[in-house]
């Protein structure tokens, strides 16, 4: 294999192998824009490091002839003391993962060669600068110093020399700063800061391997799922220099503004700043526009590479640049991220500019960002105090008290608390502290700044560089403008959407885009926003293209003519046991426990005209489109008294010698029917075989709602549908009765009712023997729910709390079972099912109605097995079309 590609030879195509960030400089080297030299190490060489605890064998040698050319392109050797090479060395695994991986800068410098830097550059200072941050640089991420060391000392230096910024630092100081870091090198790694230029370079690698492993980076991949197996590439590249004075500099611009996707000149340039200053927020930036004044001639070339980067990439590009004394220089560029409202309008906005089309405009969105922009807002005309006003760095409204660590951070998000993370700035060590927040305030740095990036891709509110707050970390407070202190554990809220920062809690309202879907906001109407009407052409793109239907799980009128509003083609889950809930509980318990037939055929009586009313009302809502009606399947506990409760009050009684002859009869039937696993106990069918009637006037319910339905010319399309069937004579025993209750009813009536009957395959037996029950009947719904939990023996009410963060924490799934569909396991059995049952009866309608008809993943999944149809609760019904659209096109 080969291990290293010159940015010559790779492509974007190639971000599997070189990385995103390898790919990309390769693409706009071979675009003939302006990237400095260099090389890229692939991400095969990493995980071969990774697995074997060495490098592969070639890899020095195909890395010295790299070096070797690159040397010539240069004109000079890497560490040549009159005139020294350096270079960067820089991580870049194929998903961007800002921050979380190692970069070490000027690369090549010694005790020797800062002295040829100096005289080459002119500039003593400036290469005494370089020197001090390739140390601490270096000593921090390669020799594994504790970074605070480095920091504290260049405190000190500071404060002995009186000034307030490090640029104000002379050569002599920071000479004098350079042995002092040498000293910490020495002392806690136990080794000289190496001098070899090659052995600088060879370490830097292997850091930036291993970094791929290190603690940040992993949370970080778990809570973006990406894989962890991935590795990263690591890219050699010649130093270009944005700290040589006032005509250097560097930058971040965005080809459209990612808040909004409005195409214009977005963000942000310091002036005689080096790498990571910007993104680090250290100095505060000026916006890119003001480029134009300092170095007109950078800005033109820059905003002419701007256009030719979003001609080439279709797409919002973002970029990295360096101004090195009026030259300018790309040091990357990716598709940039943006907030979930942009995704829809630059969609939109290409389609119209003829760059892409309707399908490719749904592979730019998703269904979670649709998802994230159903979320409430705020009410701006609420009365609150605005306290100040930052940056608005990725949407949301987010409501909390506030906390000024990431350690006070997860230890109040895991007691249940909703918490604001208030920092000064972030870094990556408070990742997990961001994870835990509902929202992220920061008093520095632009939009992007680590804060404003990390949280955009993790979809949380961030409102950032609120300059007139004064965060003291320390004190754990924030002073806001007149003076009020805000202590630890006051609730204030951030708006993500306008950088709005409130005292106190600020009440929310709907999404525009849930006003959309109700039909409370219209697209083409003249007062619609912008997002709305993208939003509008997207769900009809999906809905153009899908082949999968899209149902609702609802029990009553109210969710399913919302359902309907939201696109709901139909209600493909019932459940009846909703209806049974409340003021019904009593009479459901009566029949469960009744001991005489005379007491169950009263209970069934009364509970016949109240599942006819709900049925008529069902239907009703959804005339025209199919109900599937799912007959009665309660965890039986859930409707029987507390055994304790119970046993406590005969106890009490027989003590105080009360008469308690009922209470002991209930006692003693609870106690029959009590279960150790009720989820494995009498539920679904068994329910319906083991107490005669209950199914027959559920399904007379059904049938006589339907004729009353019919005869008010309405149009009914029930479906009745038999739960947790293992076993096939389970389900012919149900249907003959309930086949004889229909033609009974329709007999009385004189209606033709056209019921279908069908089942839920939610056990693995069911699954297994699914050409048998394809037999009896009429149509498969998939409960996944149900199958998850008895394919991998995990009760799905007990896992999540107890042992489920342990096994995402060892990476045995990236992402719990009940949410996203096991495609191996309980996915191969749905496949295999769906075709067994096909080949018995090739009009056999197939659904899916557990949680996983409404999880993006999952609706790519039953798309691919050839479903018919996914079910969902109400509010997912717009992502469920979206993704099936996307899955289709
Ligand atoms: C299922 O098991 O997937 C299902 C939809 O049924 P319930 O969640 O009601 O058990
Ligand atoms: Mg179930």
């Amino acid at each position: 294999a080969k291990f290293v590609y010159d940015f010559t030879e790779g492509n974007k195509d190639l971000k599997d192998l070189l990385g995103g960030k390898g790919a990309n400089l390769a693409e706009m080297t071979n675009l003939g824009l302006p990237v400095p030299p260099g090389f890229t190490i692939t991400t095969e060489a990493c995980k071969t490091y990774l697995d074997s605890g060495e490098e592969p064998a070639a890899l020095r040698d195909e890395v010295s002839a790299h070096l070797d050319a690159l040397e010539v392109t240069m004109g000079k050797k890497l560490g040549q003391a009159d005139d020294p090479l350096l270079v960067s060395v820089r991580s870049g695994a194929k998903f961007s993962m800002p921050g979380m991986m190692d970069t070490v800068l000027n690369i090549g410098l010694s005790d020797k060669s800062v002295q040829g830097l100096a005289k080459q550059a002119g500039d003593d200072r400036f290469a005494w600068d370089s020197y001090r941050r390739l140390i601490q640089m270096f000593g921090k991420t390669v020799l594994g110093v504790d970074g605070d060391l480095f920091e504290e000392a260049l405190e000190a230096a500071k404060t002995a020399k009186k000034v307030a910024v490090d640029t104000e630092l002379e050569a002599a100081d920071l000479k004098k700063l350079v042995t002092k870091f040498k000293k910490i090198v020495k002392t806690e790694a136990g080794r000289d800061f190496p001098q070899d230029p090659r052995e600088q370079m060879d370490l830097a690698i292997k850091a930036v391997f291993e970094s791929w492993n290190g603690e940040r980076a992993k949370l970080y991949r778990r809570q973006e799922r990406i894989p962890h197996d991935l590795g990263t590439a690591v890219n050699v590249c010649s130093m270009v220099f944005g700290n040589l004075g006032p005509d250097s500099g560097t930058g971040v611009a965005f080809t459209r503004d990612p808040a909004s996707g409005h195409q214009g000149v977005y963000g942000d340039y310091l002036q005689n700043a080096q790498g990571e200053d910007v993104v680090a927020g250290i100095r505060n930036t000026v916006a890119l526009a003001d480029l134009e004044q300092i170095d007109k001639k950078s800005y033109d070339q820059l905003m002419q590479i701007m256009e030719t980067l979003e001609n080439h990439y279709l797409d919002l590009c973002d970029i990295e640049f360096t101004i090195e004394r009026g030259q300018l220089w790309m040091l990357q560029t990716r598709v940039g991220k943006r907030t979930a409202g942009a995704a829809f309008r630059i969609a939109t906005q290409l389609v119209d500019q003829g760059l892409i089309d309707e399908a490719e405009a749904l592979q730019r969105v998703t269904g979670a960002q649709l998802a994230q922009l159903m979320f409430p807002r705020f009410d701006d005309e609420a009365k609150v105090e605005k306290v100040g006003r930052g940056i608005a760095a990725s949407p949301g409204a987010a409501v909390g008290k506030a906390v000024f660590d990431s350690y006070t951070a997860v230890k109040w998000s895991r007691s249940g608390e909703k918490v604001i993370l208030v920092r000064r700035e972030t870094n990556p060590d408070d990742l997990d502290g961001m994870i835990a927040a509902e929202g992220i305030l920061t008093s520095r740095g632009g939009k992007t700044s680590h804060a404003a990036v990390v949280a955009r891709g993790m979809g949380k509110t961030c409102v950032c560089g609120a300059e007139e707050l004064e965060v003291d970390t320390k004190r754990r407070r924030m002073t806001v403008p007149g003076g009020h202190v805000v202590e630890e554990g006051d609730v204030i809220s951030i708006d993500g959407s306008s950088g709005k920062v409130y005292l106190g809690e600020v009440p929310v309202v709907p999404s525009p885009v849930v006003e959309y879907f109700e039909g409370r906001m219209h697209a083409g109407a003249e007062d619609a926003d912008e997002l709305v009407e993208a939003v509008h052409r997207i769900m009809a793109f999906a809905d153009r293209k899908r082949r999968l239907r899209v149902r609702a799980n609802a029990d009553n009128a109210e969710d399913a003519l919302r359902a309907r509003r939201f696109g709901a083609q139909g209600i493909g889950l019932c459940r009846t046991e909703h209806m049974f809930l409340g003021d019904r509980r009593e009479l459901v318990e009566r029949l469960i426990l009744a001991d005489t037939e005379a007491v169950r055929e009263e209970s069934l009586k009364e509970l016949l005209p109240l599942q006819k009313q709900d049925f008529v009302q069902l239907f009703e809502s959804m005339d025209g489109l199919p109900v599937t009606v799912r007959l009665l399947d309660p965890p039986l506990h859930e409707f029987l008294p507390d055994i304790t409760e119970l046993s406590v009050r005969v106890a009490l009684a027989e003590s105080r010698q009360e008469p308690h002859e009922n209470e002991l009869r209930l006692l003693q039937a609870v106690h029959r029917l009590h279960e150790q696993n009720p989820m494995l106990g009498l539920r679904g069918v068994r329910l319906g075989l083991v107490i005669p009637g209950l199914f027959t006037m559920q399904v007379r319910a059904i049938a006589e709602a339907a004729a009353e339905r019919k005869a008010a010319k309405g149009d009914p399309r029930a479906e009745i549908m038999i739960p947790l069937v293992g076993t096939v004579q389970e389900l012919e025993i149900v249907r003959e009765e309930a086949d004889q209750v229909i033609a009974e009813v329709e007999a009385a009536t004189g209606a033709k009712l056209k019921l279908s009957i069908g089942t839920m395959i939610e056990l693995p037996r069911a699954a297994l023997t699914a050409g048998q029950i394809a037999e009896a009947a009429e149509f498969f719904s998939f409960g996944t729910n149900d199958l998850t939990q008895t394919v991998w023996g995990f009760s799905r009410d007990d896992v999540e709390a107890s042992f489920f963060t342990a096994y995402l924490e060892k990476g045995i799934f990236g992402v719990s079972p009940f949410e996203t569909i096991d495609k191996d396991g309980v996915g191969s059995l749905v496949a295999a099912a769906a075709k067994a049952g096909r080949a018995t009866r090739p009009d056999l309608k197939l659904g899916v109605c557990g949680e996983h008809g409404g999880d993006p993943e999952s609706v790519h999944f039953f798309h691919e097995v050839g479903l018919d149809y996914v079910s969902c609760s109400p509010f997912r019904i717009p992502v469920a079309r979206l993704e099936a659209g996307r899955a289709a096109s």
